[in-house]
């Protein structure tokens, strides 16, 4: 499987400044086919997004996929400020990110509700990427893989055997937007145990799950980070939001 190299614009960017950006992103990303490549705008700019990546890729080829930062597990009802995933369907939306670490931490999101999430995004056809990570309390307790162990068990319940339409990314919440990266090491640690354990629930029909690093990764630290045997992409938050850096991040993942 090609590398994954996902943006999470979070709540940044209006409809204007998409437009801006996919202006310079768009024509700079056409040679590169052997990388896959997602953004994930506010869930307001998801539909002018799309509908220009649309007719971009109707005269170029690009590999570039929409996604959306959350949603919510039913289809439509009483739920005041949810968005569902039909609605992202509509707009032609490939990917949703579920259970990113400020929906966990700043929203309280459990684990039994990213489940639901994870359930409803492969049920409609969504690629969910799972997000995992401890907190730097977590990690100096010695508890950082059990917490991925629990997010993970928990997250995929009763899915395991969608794996194969699902990928994970491994945030540790002390990386993200503080300018401190995991070492390779420390990734590829995580990574690994992710593998094995994302082996033994799909029952070894895991090879087209990709897991990927994020927190604080930028042009400087990406390449080697994935280096690492078991890093197979990236979700960039910061570095994603200038153009010419989130390109650089991914041509230093091809020269690898
Ligand atoms: C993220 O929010 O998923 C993230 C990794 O952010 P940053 O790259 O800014 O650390």
């Amino acid at each position: 499987m090609s590398y994954l190299i996902a943006a999470n614009w979070k709540m940044n960017k209006t409809v204007g400044e998409t437009l801006e950006y996919l202006d310079i992103f768009l024509p700079s990303i056409k040679d590169l086919k052997s990388v896959e490549i997602m953004i994930a705008p506010p869930f307001t700019a998801l539909s002018s997004a799309s509908i220009k990546i649309d007719a971009y890729k109707r005269e170029n080829e690009v590999n570039i996929k929409l996604g959306a930062q959350n949603m919510y597990y039913v289809e439509k009802g009483a739920f005041t400020g949810e968005i569902s995933p039909i609605m992202l369907n509509e707009l032609n939306v490939d990917y949703v990110i579920i259970g990113h670490s400020e929906r966990r931490h700043i929203f309280g999101e459990r684990d039994d509700l990213i489940n639901k999430k994870m359930i409803s995004a492969v049920e409609s056809g969504l690629r969910p990427i799972l997000c995992i990570g401890e907190t730097i309390e977590e990690r100096e307790q010695g508890k950082t893989l059990s917490v991925v162990e629990r997010q993970l068990r928990n997250g995929l319940s009763g899915i395991e055997k969608d794996l194969p339409f699902i990928d994970i990314a491994y945030e540790p919440v002390w990386a993200i937007g503080t300018g401190v990266n995991a070492t390779p090491e420390q990734a590829q640690e995580v990574h690994l145990f992710v593998r094995s354990l994302i082996n033994e629930l799909s029952k070894g029909n895991d090879s087209k799950t990709r897991i990927l690093y994020g927190g604080s990764v930028n042009d400087k630290n990406a390449r080697d980070l994935i280096k690492e045997k078991n890093v197979d992409g990236f979700l960039v938050g910061s570095a994603s939001l200038d153009p010419e850096k989130f390109y650089k991040i991914i041509t230093e993942t091809l020269e690898v």
